[in-house]
């Protein structure tokens, strides 16, 4: 349809064929989904299977064993040839196995964060994926939801998008319900609501004009079109550490071929010990061991309802060092009973289930639904009054709706001839628009201050009698002044009783919580004080009105100190969130809200709720929690944690091997002893050892009770000195090990031999090795089994000694069959690193305790 916003909306509505209270039937939305198409703005690529094997092979080790066997081939070596390529394929499946593996779990959980919309259906108002939406579905609206497509608006209470993707303008736009002339441009057609603007205040209905890439945002949709994945921080940094190994290596090859070739040797030796070299120095194995530690994570965390929309979250939790988090339905259970009303005659009395009925969004059925303090007013009031009588007496014309700012709602009723307003907030916003006298003022503070310090979330209601009857045009501010006060309620939100443990272990863990609540202090602080968030180190409550008198500087100052911010908005959320950037904090926030959202990607990890957050918090935040509980956040930075020392621990592991391979080999070259290996050899080493163990270390769950053993965040860098260090130290004995034996090797056996000995010698020393690499703490006989692990180390070591039997192989690799003596005593040698290791962690453990 042409110019929907000119036209009258009955013709609209007519013209979709569309009953604006039934909205579509199923029949006719599965028919206009055929012939419109998903509502969508462009097909996602699907990868294929080939595309993702053959991105196996895009790799600077694939083109130089190619090279390798290409080589081997014009020498005739064709055995040396075959497998250099049979390895290449078999790196490659398994590299392409666990891509593939990795890319099916993340769509499977990107499906479970796609965004969903309230529409109208067969009479019933229903959450679909957006991407099912029709033209002529009817769009049901309230504030803090996304507009899934262009749509033209027929009922608006106080109905504001903010269309600023569109129009580049902040200021959010009131929308209206009568036809606008059509040369209008699209900033000023104000009855229309477009896809991908958000709904930021009121609600209202609209019906659908236009979907997927006909929409206005469709029709620029170049700019949304950006579906390449982003590489996380680590991976970034990852590359710049592959890059300087790689320059390592190539230096250390240019070395070696001038010393072998000062020492004369045959141009083909040469051409092996660089590819040996080069095969040794390219960590291959870096990437893969990254992507499949962070999704195995995903997938844990998803299992303990923390759904992660980008990859990089997983990393940033792992070393956040301060939660800031929501009180209600967060660390409290969120159900809440009325506890207690209080009113100061028994004329006020009259009217309190009145407004506690009339000014409230919520509905009893299936056990109560909206927002939670709306359902527990409504289920007290419920108990005395009935509220069909009472919907009969009074009829609610119009409504401004709650928001966090002002933290008050209003309705206006007609009661016969009467018109009144009724409303319903926080006392403070109240009571100052109120006439009391002292004594009363008195009594009602008093109040407050006694529910407050049981914990109870207190509202005060209020209402006046109103002549006027355009309540459209009259602005909340307005209608919310000169009011009477009818009374208190006082409701109970109990904390959950995961929180309080949850607390303790993120303490203990060395990470800070401080509640960020729109509730008032004194019922903030009676629960935070019960928790433990108020504790030696933090004890300040700071309300939202008191931060605003702050300079930053003077915020920063104090920050540290502070356990509670009450009574705050979410520019206060933005602000603190900045300020503990600044300080080098790495801070997770919770947010629900509309205008949460900055917060939310301000945070390092923002953090949604799925149950009682809106779509566009949802959507800012990289965090979704199924369930809005508190613990769920720390069992999230558990697996954070987790995966970030499994992603260091198996880092370490490749790395130091790769290192050890490559000073072995320049060791024994520089001494002026016969290259210990050749390529097939040091390939296999590379398979055996990148292909298996690391990447079992990388998906090492989670040990029982990990966050309280870790004492500290994770290292804002992996790459510090100790990281170096030790690995440094590890690979310099693995080479040391490696250079005695093969001399003595050599200078007792043939070269055969010693080489077979240097050969077997490796991949044990590594394979054991890796053992150490499971735990930074735990010595692996104090760890729990891993099947995948212990499965990755024994293959190859029974493969190791099996091969020593088969001719075959024996001719492949190039080396002998050992005596059972020598390969027990190899083994036996093999587990002395391991041993200095683990002795490691016993001694660093003393040391602490
Ligand atoms: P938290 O930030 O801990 O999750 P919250 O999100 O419930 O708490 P807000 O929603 O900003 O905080 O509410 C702030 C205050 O506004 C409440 O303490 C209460 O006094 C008042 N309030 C909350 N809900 C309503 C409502 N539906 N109608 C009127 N007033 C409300």
């Amino acid at each position: 349809m042409n110019s929907p916003w000119s036209s009258d909306i009955l013709k609209v509505l007519s013209h979709f064929n569309v009953d604006p209270q039934l909205g579509l039937d199923l029949h006719k939305s599965e028919l206009s989904l055929k012939n419109w198409g998903f509502n969508v703005l462009s097909k996602p690529k699907k990868k294929s299977r080939l595309g993702l094997f053959f991105k196996q092979l895009k790799n600077p080790v694939v083109y130089i064993l190619v090279v390798s066997s290409i080589i081997a081939f014009v020498l005739s070596e064709k055995l040396d040839g075959w497998a250099i390529l049979s390895i290449v394929i078999l790196n490659s499946i398994i590299g392409y196995l666990h891509e593939a593996k990795a890319e099916a779990s993340l769509e499977a959980l990107s499906a479970l964060t796609t965004p969903k919309t309230r529409v109208l259906r067969d009479g019933k108002s229903v959450l679909i994926e957006s991407k099912l939406i029709v033209p002529g579905d009817i769009l049901i609206f309230e504030a803090g939801d996304y507009v899934a497509a262009d749509a033209r608006v027929f009922s608006a209470h106080q109905l504001m998008a903010d269309e600023s993707i569109l129009t580049g303008e902040s200021t959010p736009v009131t929308k209206v319900i009568s036809p606008l002339e059509e040369t209008l441009a699209l900033a000023d057609r104000v009855n229309m609501v477009f896809a991908s603007t958000v709904i930021s205040g009121g609600s209202g209905r609209a019906v659908v004009t236009h979907t997927g890439e006909k929409t206005e945002i469709g029709k620029i949709s170049e700019m949304m079109d950006s579906t390449e994945v982003s590489h996380t921080p680590l991976q970034k940094r990852l590359q710049s550490v592959s890059n300087k190994l790689i320059l390592l290596g190539i230096c250390v090859v240019v070395l070696v071929v001038i010393i072998e070739f000062l020492k004369g040797s045959q141009f083909i030796e040469i051409v092996m010990t660089a590819l040996s070299l080069s095969i040794a120095a390219i960590p291959e194995g870096l990437p893969t061991v990254v992507t499949l530690a962070l999704v195995m994570g995903i997938r844990r965390m998803s299992k303990k309802k923390a759904l992660v929309r980008k990859l990089d979250s997983v990393e940033t939790l792992g070393a956040t060092d301060i939660i800031c988090t929501d009180k209600t339905g967060t660390l409290t259970t969120g159900h809440m009973v009325v506890r207690e009303f209080f009113t100061l005659d028994l004329e006020s009395e009259r009217l309190v289930h009145p407004i506690l009925i009339m000014c409230n969004n919520a509905s009893l059925e299936g056990g109560g639904n909206g927002d939670s303090t709306e359902v527990a007013l409504l289920e007290f009031a419920a108990k005395k009054v009935s509220t069909q009588d009472l919907h009969k007496r009074f009829r609610r014309i119009y409504e401004w709706s709650f928001d966090s700012v002002r933290k008050r709602m209003s309705v206006a009723v007609q009661n016969g001839d009467s018109l009144s307003i009724f409303v319903k907030g926080a006392p403070e916003s109240i009571l100052s628009q109120c006439a009391l006298t002292d004594e009363n003022s008195k009594t009602i503070h008093e109040k407050i201050e006694v529910f407050s310090q049981q914990g109870m979330r207190v509202l005060a209601l209020a209402f006046k009698h109103s002549e006027d009857m355009v309540f459209d045009q009259m602005s909340a501010d307005k209608a919310e002044s000169g009011l009477t006060f009818i009374g208190l309620v006082a409701l109970a939100d109990p904390p959950r009783e995961e929180s309080s443990l949850a607390i303790k272990r993120c303490l203990s863990a060395g990470v800070q919580i401080i509640m960020i609540t729109g509730d008032h202090p004194q019922t903030a602080g009676a629960i935070a004080r019960e928790l433990g968030i108020i504790n030696q180190t933090r004890s300040i409550i700071m309300t939202g009105a008191q931060m605003d008198l702050l300079s930053d500087e003077q915020l920063k100052e104090t920050s540290d100190k502070i356990a509670v911010f009450a009574r705050v908005s979410p520019a206060h959320k933005l602000r603190l969130v900045h300020s503990l950037k600044d300080q080098g904090h790495i801070v997770a926030m919770t947010g629900d809200g509309v205008n949460d959202a900055p917060a939310l990607k301000a945070a390092s990890v923002g953090i949604a709720m799925g149950k009682e957050g809106t779509e566009v918090a949802r959507q800012a935040a990289s965090i979704i929690l199924t369930d809005d509980n508190f613990s769920t956040i720390v069992d999230a930075l558990e697996e954070g944690r987790s995966v970030n020392g499994n992603i260091k621990r198996s880092l370490q592991y490749l790395l130091s091997t790769n290192f050890a391979e490559l000073l072995f080999i320049l060791g024994a070259s520089a001494i002026g002893w016969p290259v210990p290996f050749l390529p097939i050899n040091i390939l296999w080493v590379n398979l055996v050892t990148d292909g298996l163990p690391a990447l079992a270390l990388a998906t090492e769950k989670t040990p029982k009770d990990f966050l309280s053993q870790s004492r500290e965040p994770s290292a804002k860098s992996f790459f510090d000195k100790a990281f170096y260090l030790e690995m440094a130290l590890v690979g310099l004995v693995i080479t040391v090990m490696s250079l005695v034996i093969y001399h003595y090797s050599f200078t007792h056996y043939d070269q055969l031999t010693a080489r077979s000995i240097a050969f077997s010698f490796l991949v044990y020393v590594i394979l054991f090795r890796s053992l150490a690499s499971r735990s930074d703490t735990l010595c692996f006989f104090e760890l729990d089994f891993n099947v995948s692990h212990l499965m990755s180390v024994l293959i190859p070591l029974v493969f190791q000694l099996g091969m020593q039997q088969s001719e075959f192989f024996l001719s492949v690799f190039k080396i002998k069959s050992l005596s059972l003596q020598q390969n027990a005593v190899l083994i036996v040698l093999s587990i002395i690193p391991l041993i200095l290791l683990e002795l490691k962690k016993l001694l660093k453990r003393s040391s602490i305790a």
